[in-house]
């Protein structure tokens, strides 16, 4: 992947994630009519984001013809009152990173010094990284044969039953499946996660060894915390005692649960349980609560009451899901909403579809914190999952927002952790000296573009390393 053309490289990414088997079937379309029987049969027995290598860039080069954006474009309109924003202006510019971080912006006639190792971004457009911020990298289908989620008669019960049959056997390639993740996380844009990681009696504490030891793999080209997660019940599955073991072993960022009503039948006792780990190890909390709000909010309550009198939780509480927020009246989303900021607690979204939409617009728009994931990336709870967080912001998008200029160049937000290249007031903010040089470089013009058509992710770069896709030298 050295020479060739961005949109060359479209094509081989964006094949990539469908494995190997790709090429195989352009090559075997282009080929003369009357010879299909020669063609290889093509490999779809594993799903799966080839390894590729990346070119190794030095410590300190000049990125030269980055599309950077400066502006909005307002303009009036014979049938409209008032002017609109109907563009996005942008510049070409050269950055020059060193020691992972943007060090200058220069302009694009800039001299780049004689000798100076310098590459070229060919007038591409420069988003910040994208953050997954609820995943499941411990478990998956991903990275071996295709399967589908199975009917259930119990619901969640024949699921977790499901579970507890399929962990033991994917124990020994976890280490292998995350990496599968990680490389289709990567030539997605992303370089940013926080993942959730079992902690159950069947695989016990090992998806949490198998999960620390990939992500000590790919250290230097993905940040990522961890969030241990009682999957079958904190109480129900009696997992207290190994929640405390995990926490003990370290590398441990957050405690996690799920619903302690439904799945531990003893709502107040789980959530005060999960409290009293979180603060016996001085680690935040992220919490799946997907039950209907008439005991969500109950559970919401107490955590959020916990967090009034226990200063040290404030910041550092997600709630995760939080399905039963979407059927409140507006007035009672304000409340609550107000209440999740004062306690500057996150909510962390999957972007559900169809009926009940989460009402995330209002809680960005009343200050609540709203981030983005995967969940789960082709497992036996859900088969989907392609972790394109950019294609989170376009659902945010299509769901809540007129598609104007305007309205997509903010929903960029929800992918980048509301890092985004202009402003609501349209000055530019990103990227300045002393940013973090992680990025990609796409084929797109600007931001709404951008999340409208989910253009390929050309080259992505963390700390000013390229972790996928390719940029020639600058000649
Ligand atoms: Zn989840």
């Amino acid at each position: 992947m050295d020479n060739s053309t961005p949109s060359g490289l479209s094509r081989r990414g964006f094949m990539g994630g469908a494995g190997a088997g790709g090429l195989a079937l352009g090559a075997s379309l282009m080929g003369p009519p009357g010879r299909a029987a020669a063609a290889s049969l093509i490999d779809v027995s594993k799903v799966t984001t080839p390894a590729a290598s990346v070119q190794a860039l030095p410590n300190a080069y000049y990125l030269a013809n980055v599309r950077l954006e400066t502006g909005f474009v307002e303009e009036k309109k014979a049938w409209l009152d008032k002017p609109v924003i109907t563009r996005t202006k942008t510049e070409l510019k050269t950055l020059r990173i060193a020691n992972g971080a943007v060090a200058e912006i220069l302009d694009a006639k800039a001299a780049v010094p004689a000798g100076a190792a310098a590459y070229d971004a060919q007038g591409q457009l420069m988003l910040p990284t994208f953050r997954d911020m609820h995943i499941h990298l411990d478990k998956s289908f991903y990275g071996g044969p295709w399967e589908a989620t199975l009917p259930t008669q119990r619901g969640r019960a024949d699921r977790v039953a499901q579970e507890q049959e399929l962990l033991p056997k994917l124990l020994p390639v976890a280490e292998e499946r995350t990496a599968a993740m990680v490389r289709l996380m990567h030539s997605q844009g992303t370089t940013v996660c926080r993942s959730h990681c079992n902690v159950d009696p069947v695989s016990k504490l090992g998806n949490l060894e198998h999960l620390k030891a990939s992500l000590a793999r790919f250290k230097d080209t993905l940040e990522s915390t961890i969030i241990i997660f009682p999957q079958h019940g904190l109480l129900a599955s009696d997992s207290v005692g190994l929640m405390r073991e995990a926490l003990k072993s370290g590398g441990v960022d957050f405690v996690g649960g799920v619903d302690p009503t439904s799945f531990d039948h003893a709502m107040e006792k789980s959530v005060d349980t999960t409290v009293q780990l979180a603060t016996d190890f001085n680690v935040g909390i992220d919490v799946h609560i997907h039950e209907p709000r008439e005991t969500a909010v109950p559970a919401f309550n107490r955590f959020m009451d916990h967090i009034e009198r226990n200063k040290q939780l404030q910041g550092k509480v997600t709630f995760s899901h939080a399905y039963g927020l979407a059927a409140l009246s507006k007035e009672e989303l304000k409340d609550f909403a107000a209440r999740m900021k004062a306690l500057d607690i996150t909510l962390a979204t999957g972007v559900p579809l169809g009926k009940g939409a989460m009402p995330l617009r209002e809680l960005h728009e009343a200050g609540v914190r709203v981030i983005c994931g995967t969940d789960s990336v082709m497992d036996w709870w859900s088969s989907f999952g392609n972790c394109d967080i950019l294609q989170k912001a376009q659902e945010i998008a299509r769901l809540q927002y007129p598609s104007t200029e305007y309205d997509l160049s903010r929903t960029l937000g929800y992918a980048t952790g509301f890092v985004t290249p202009l402003s609501d007031k349209g000055e530019p903010a990103w990227p300045k000296p002393g940013d973090v040089a992680s990025f990609n470089l796409l084929p797109a013009s600007c931001s709404a573009e951008a999340v409208a058509r989910l253009p390929v992710r050309n080259a992505v770069f963390h700390k000013g390393r390229l972790v996928h896709g390719a940029v020639p030298k600058a000649v």
